[in-house]
């Protein structure tokens, strides 16, 4: 079940009897008017567990809530990707203890709707329905949160992996290396990662995990172009050069690549990704777009090019989560060269100023709630 948040008593944690049920979150107050403030410690229901956040971070999602460019309700707290563990379980969950370490993804899926059932958790109940924290309900950026569906969504973290080790796995990761995934990359494959940001960086990492023999990322911030090449990209390209998929052709025997993988969210990056591709390619997109994408009609061979287009939404659950930090554990990836600033939750606002802002080569910030 969707609980809304239920904004009076968030404003207002002595209605509790108690200041000891307060905490610290960040609310969404308006579009650019985020604030840390006192909340109500949540309890949990039926199906339902309060986890203590140790380690979080903010997702270019969260700065189109704060800019407004997607609503939410005011006096939501938000974030969606918490690193926590276990501070109250409720009635129906079996198989953990208070004080377990625990790591949720952005997505909380039910596990029992149709959605669910047919392996699409993204869409849990409806369109983009599994992205509940901090969208439909509070989210992560807070010293407690309420995880729904607790059942399908817990994911222990084995001991010997820090918070740090694990925090992008929640939203970046799970999505990034999903385009590999749902481009159904094979072994030896050529792939163009378009947009190097901390989305299509994980994209590169997905395609080398994949087994991708030929890397080839588009990117037109220098220094993301060098954390690329570290991630496991072999050919770097600027994105501002005009000669852009040209080169990827030459760079494929003039065939173009296998798959394409879209990390934007633009016509521009999503018409490019579509020229670079070999006839009967896969163009997998991770971009979220506005407005109108249209497909030009020669590099799609007017419909005849066997080519296919697919779309991925961070895949979420405790299993999905269980997976990547396997791969963590077992010295696969680290992702840990992506979080290049710290901030504690009292700063919190101070990092969105730096995220918002690109400035100081910042590619994620740890957010630290709690020890
Ligand atoms: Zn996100
Ligand atoms: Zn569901």
């Amino acid at each position: 079940m969707v609980q809304s948040p239920t904004l009076p008593d968030l404003r207002n944690p002595r209605t509790n009897g108690s200041r000891a049920a307060a905490m610290k979150a960040l609310i969404f107050e308006g579009p650019n008017q985020i604030r840390i403030q006192e909340a109500l410690i949540p309890t949990p229901g039926y199906g339902e567990v309060v986890i203590q956040v140790t380690l979080t971070t903010i997702c270019g999602t969260d700065l189109h809530i704060v800019r407004g460019e997607y609503p939410v309700k005011r006096g939501l707290i938000i974030g969606h990707e918490p690193v926590c563990r276990i501070h109250q379980i409720g009635p129906g969950v079996t198989g953990y203890e208070i004080g377990d370490r625990v790591l949720v993804g952005a997505i909380t899926p039910c596990g029992q709707c149709g959605f669910c059932l047919d392996g699409h958790l993204s869409q849990c109940g409806g369109p983009i329905g599994g992205w509940r924290f901090g969208n439909k309900i509070n989210g992560a950026q807070a010293e407690y949160l309420l995880v729904p569906h607790a059942q399908a969504n817990l994911a222990k973290i084995p001991a010997r992996l820090s918070d740090e080790q694990v925090v992008l796995l929640a939203d970046v990761a799970s999505t990034g290396f999903s385009a590999a995934e749902s481009g159904g990359v094979r072994l030896g494959d050529s792939v163009a990662v378009f947009a190097q940001g901390p989305i299509g960086l994980c994209a590169t990492v997905g395609a080398r995990l994949r087994g991708a023999a030929k890397i080839i990322s588009i990117e037109g911030d220098p220094f993301r172009r060098e954390i690329s090449k570290r991630m496991g990209a072999n050919i770097v390209l600027d994105a501002n050069d005009p000669a852009l998929v040209a080169d990827i052709k030459t760079a494929t025997e003039g065939q173009g690549v296998d798959v394409a993988i879209e990390a934007l969210g633009q016509q521009v990056t999503f018409e490019n990704a579509l020229r670079s591709l070999k006839l009967g390619g896969t163009l997998s997109s991770l971009g979220v777009y506005s407005g109108k994408l249209t497909i030009p009609l020669d590099p799609f061979a007017a419909g005849l090019g066997d080519h296919k287009i697919v779309t991925t939404l961070c895949p979420g659950g405790k299993e999905r989560m269980r997976r990547l930090l396997e791969l963590v554990a077992e010295g696969r990836v680290d992702l840990t060269p992506l979080l290049t600033h710290r901030f504690p939750l009292d700063r919190i606002t101070e990092a969105y100023e730096l995220f918002g802002n690109r400035t100081d080569n910042v590619l994620k910030v740890a957010i630290e709630v709690a020890k």
